[in-house]
């Protein structure tokens, strides 16, 4: 989930009180406002996006990053509001979507005394987000009506929506095999999952995996110890999430956030604890929403590949996009470091991660691979990888963030807009073109080495044989 203004946050708590006050169910009003599709100009034309239909069809697409789990509407039916449902991923050929689960997005406040706020834009007024402020996720799921543990207790709130998940899963398939659907959902836990999905796609099987992934953990508290610390991730890998961020958009006892009232702060204690033992049990690393500090403060894995699962890039907003947020995104530091470790970055669409509109989207995926081709980090990934086998474009994924309250160009089932914008880039200053190996790369081959190295019983050896074109 990531940045609506704060009109936005004001407008969607006018409205959650609204409907529980009238009983009505919440998200058919709040979601339109705030998940929707704007028209995004300087893209290919209507020709050109169809001339690239049989290649969208052939990718292997896998997004890091969907928030369509905050919403009540059933992702087994086709719906006009948000980004994302079964029959919208099929459409847009997505072979894995990757569900996050957010628990608290507190709105942002002015900023306290005191407050750290090192990439602040001078012209706009100091703002960033605490865990005390008004949490418009906790009255949302009070509006959806949703079972009452879950309007306090917000690991519970976080089990919920995997249990949700699953229950979508398990009646897809039914619909699935009693012939009432022509595509079923099914859950990743394990590398074979991942490797059975593809397989039956391959077969021409129309099955979409679902990855769980938690931002913010927010329920650890502040004097854990190890071994609850041990048991808190234990809960969340037997609910089936495999990819975690330790904080989202505010501190918590794990760290700090990119967006939180210290980001000059990095992890604590507790935090570098609670992912060492994610780390152990299989789970991907995501440091999207972490502060600057995290990485040098031992986010990174030491076994395999971290992500940040939907990201834009600061350098990128840094010259002036419109919109974009400079607080949100990650250094180059920090996004040479996550590569560095093998893993991707998951770029998004919207305006607060890229810009508004195809240019500016497409610009920051080239200026990513920019910032990852840079002569002191190729010559470090070289001797890391051996001559001639690091790609840079082997480290750029898709991380939408849809219905994460964003605006998009696209919702899934138009992914092939994407794909035509990046193949038919003119290549900006940097005369970068986007072949179509590595649009292959981008759109889901990187995502699915991650996936697969380090999901249970996955292995580097393995996601080479799995994720080929
Ligand atoms: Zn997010």
């Amino acid at each position: 989930m990531d940045k609506p203004t704060g009109a936005k946050l004001r407008a969607l708590a006018a409205l959650a009180v609204v409907a529980l006050a009238s009983g009505a169910c919440g998200d058919r009003l709040v979601e339109p406002l705030v998940n929707n599709v704007y028209r995004g100009k300087n893209g290919p034309d209507r020709q050109t996006v169809k001339s690239y239909a049989e290649f969208h069809k052939s990718l292997l697409i896998i997004d890091l990053h969907a928030d369509s789990l905050l919403w009540n509407r059933s992702l087994l039916f086709h719906s006009k509001a948000g980004h994302v449902d079964l029959p919208r991923l099929v459409a847009g050929n997505v072979a894995v979507q990757v569900f996050a689960v957010a628990t608290k997005t507190p709105s942002a406040t002015n900023a306290p005394v005191g407050a750290r706020l090192p990439h602040h834009n001078p012209k706009k007024q100091r703002k960033c987000r605490r865990a005390d402020t008004l949490n418009p996720t906790g009255l949302l799921n009070a509006v959806q009506f949703r079972p009452f543990p879950t309007w306090s207790d917000l690991e519970e709130r976080a089990l919920n929506q995997a249990r949700r998940l699953r229950r979508l899963a398990k009646q897809s398939k039914l619909d699935f095999k009693a012939g009432r659907a022509t595509a079923y959902l099914k859950v990743i836990e394990t590398f074979k999952d991942l490797e059975s999905v593809l397989r039956k796609r391959r077969a021409g099987i129309k099955v979409v995996g679902a990855l769980l992934a938690v931002e913010g953990v927010h329920w650890i508290p502040k004097d854990a110890t190890t071994a609850q610390v041990k048991a808190a991730v234990g809960r969340l890998y037997t609910a089936g999430f495999r990819m975690v961020a330790p904080t989202h958009r505010f501190q918590n006892s794990l760290g700090a956030s990119s967006e939180g009232c210290d980001q000059v702060a990095g992890l604590t204690s507790l935090g570098v604890e609670f992912l060492r033992a994610a780390e152990a049990g299989n789970m991907i690393v995501d440091l999207a929403h972490g502060s600057d500090k995290t990485i040098k403060d031992g986010a990174l894995p030491r076994t395999g590949p971290a992500v940040f699962s939907h990201t834009g890039i600061r350098d990128w907003c840094a010259i002036g996009k419109d919109r974009c947020s400079i607080e949100r995104n990650p250094s180059n530091a920090a996004i040479q470091a996550v590569v560095g470790t093998g893993g991707v970055v998951g770029v998004g669409y919207w305006p607060d991660a890229v810009g508004r509109h195809w240019d500016n989207i497409v610009g920051a995926f080239a200026h990513l691979h920019g910032i990852l081709s840079r002569p002191a980090f190729k010559k470090k990934m070289q001797r890391l990888k051996g001559k001639g086998v690091y790609d840079p474009f082997d480290h750029i994924a898709l991380g939408s963030d849809f219905d994460g309250t964003v605006r998009v160009p696209v919702d899934t089932s138009r992914l092939i807009e994407l794909i035509a914008a990046l193949a038919t880039y003119k290549g900006g200053d940097s005369g970068l073109k986007f072949s179509k190996t590595a649009i292959r790369k981008i759109a889901g081959l990187n995502a699915c080495r991650v996936l697969a190295s380090r999901l249970p019983r996955g292995s580097p050896q393995k996601a080479k044989e799995l994720c080929t074109p």
